[in-house]
């Protein structure tokens, strides 16, 4: 995964490749400049005894500390293990007990949270200042089948997995990527999706190949990316659909401050219908793709392109898809045991090819019960179209039966979301004497809006049928997010159960 840097360093080494924006200035690298610290920092972990696939933990916020971190790992032939800084103390405990990293590597604002039981701590900026006294190392060229990576799962369905990512599965999801959109190296690429997360880490990836600049900052506050977006101009970003519906809302919000951005896209959870039109309005001339996918893919599997996001496309249907099978995969739906349902029904969507990962860190049961038949399981209830466009219509854990019928949350979801009062639905099973399971609604209302459950009970009648209509609703200040913007179902039902 170190290729597209000395890719880079032969074309273009004084082209910016690593800018920070952080509360105390901005602070940029060239290729050349970050390759060099990259090696010398390889050597300091080499001379603090890491070796090809010890596994390194690096607890950081989306920083260039933590880009050239992973980097050193790579160069060194060493497996990355990004945790996730939401985690509370015993959750990065368990991730570091798990992976049996040999070093936690940890950024200095996120001393105080680390675990002090590791076999070897390091805090980030002392390594890299010890690597300026070494002989930079040579790249071990590290590549193919050795693993690049362990991500630990987001955790929004039960204990996190440790998924194994190695570095082809890497290259191949971001070639599909570049392969399906013509990635041009001179675009600027904003992460703000958390880089222990895939689409935060995939995307850096993705960039780091074609040879293109990144501008990290650590955390996603609205109006601070408006900033960013407007003054680093940058053309590329990956969001979550709540970190698109939290810039639009933002009060500093201005088509005109964000026309930059060329490239927009989306992924991760559920699109809402109405978010998607507001985005279109106001980016008419960017081009929007949405990407499915998962930890265990690397990256995406599907793409959705750009041309079926252009008004001109919307008689085809697809505008809501989250695409077809990206380059180098399949994608099927299927039944319980494993057969290929026709188009047009519901069933769980398959996924093969080489990003597929290969399988959770020394849990054979779970891997065994994810990767069948050499497909991946991903839990996710879709439909396809005849010509191959996917609809995910629910996660298959978060499907609610009420009464013998399936309703599928993201439906409820969206038809709520439609009320011009409401700004945020989630929507849970519980538990219920009558019907087995009963729709239940948490909703986030407008500023100074006043409408009440009744009066979203009748909106929901007029547009869905009645079991898919919520019995409860329960109004909430916000949901409560993962840390990659992701709804926390599990969360919401405890706290609403509570
Ligand atoms: P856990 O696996 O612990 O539940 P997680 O859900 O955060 O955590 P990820 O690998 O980050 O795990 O997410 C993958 C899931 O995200 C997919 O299975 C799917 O449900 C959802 N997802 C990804 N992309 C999309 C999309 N474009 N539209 C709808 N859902 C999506």
């Amino acid at each position: 995964l170190t290729q597209g840097l000395h890719r880079a360093l032969q074309r273009h080494p004084g082209m910016a490749a690593l800018t920070h924006v952080g509360d105390a200035g901005v602070h940029r690298q060239t290729h050349a400049q970050m390759a060099d610290g990259i090696a010398r920092q390889a050597a300091a972990l080499a001379r603090r005894g890491i070796a090809r696939g010890d596994r390194v933990a690096l607890l950081a916020p989306n920083s260039d500390q933590l880009v050239r971190a992973v980097l050193a790992c790579w160069w060194l032939g060493a497996v990355a293990c990004p945790l996730n800084i939401r985690w509370s103390t015993p959750e990065l405990a368990h991730a570091l007990h798990d992976s049996e990293a040999s070093l936690l590597l940890v950024h200095e604002s996120l001393q105080a949270l680390a675990p002090a039981d590791v076999p070897a701590r390091a805090q980030m900026d002392a390594l890299e200042d010890e690597g300026v006294a070494l002989e930079p190392l040579p790249d071990t060229r590290t590549g193919g089948d050795a693993l690049a990576a362990i991500l630990y799962t987001g955790g929004t369905t039960g204990r996190s997995k440790g998924v194994m990512l190695s570095h082809a599965n890497f290259w191949t999801a971001s070639m599909a990527r570049g392969a399906e959109l013509n990635n041009a190296p001179d675009s600027v690429s904003l992460l703000v999706a958390p880089l222990f997360h895939v689409a935060g880490l995939g995307r850096l990836v993705g960039q780091l190949i074609v040879g293109g600049g990144c501008v990290t900052m650590a955390q996603f506050r609205p109006a601070a990316v408006i900033d960013a977006i407007e003054e680093h101009r940058i053309g590329d970003i990956v969001v979550v659909p709540s970190m698109l519906q939290s810039l639009l809302d933002d009060p500093s919000f201005t088509p005109g401050r964000v026309r930059s951005l060329t490239r927009i896209a989306f992924g991760a959870a559920p699109m809402p219908p109405d978010l998607l039109d507001r985005a279109l309005a106001a980016w008419p001339h960017a081009e929007f793709f949405q990407a499915y996918g998962l930890t265990e893919t690397a990256g995406a599997v599907c793409i959705n392109l750009p041309s079926n996001h252009r008004p001109e496309a919307r008689a085809l249907g697809r505008l809501n898809s989250v695409g077809r099978a990206g380059l180098g995969a399949e994608i099927i739906v299927a039944d319980e045991s494993g057969r290929e349902l026709p188009r047009g029904q519901v069933g769980e969507v398959l996924a093969r090819g080489p990003m597929v990962m290969q399988g959770y860190w020394r849990n054979p049961e779970a891997t065994a019960a994810a990767l069948q038949g050499g497909w991946l399981r991903t839990g996710d209830a879709g439909r396809m179209l005849p010509d191959g466009h996917l609809f995910i219509v629910d996660r298959l854990k978060d499907m609610i039966i009420s009464g013998g019928e399936n309703v599928y949350c993201a439906e409820v979801e969206a038809a709520l979301r439609s009320h011009p009062q409401v700004r945020q639905a989630a929507v849970i099973g519980v538990p219920d004497a009558r019907w087995g399971e009963a729709v239940h609604a948490a909703v986030v209302l407008a500023d100074d809006a006043r409408a009440d459950a009744d009066e979203l009970r009748a909106w929901c009648r007029e547009r869905l049928a009645g079991y898919k209509c919520p019995r409860g609703i329960s109004f909430l200040r916000e949901l409560p997010l993962s840390a990659a913007g992701k709804v926390l179902k599990n969360v919401l039902r405890e706290r609403l159960q509570a």
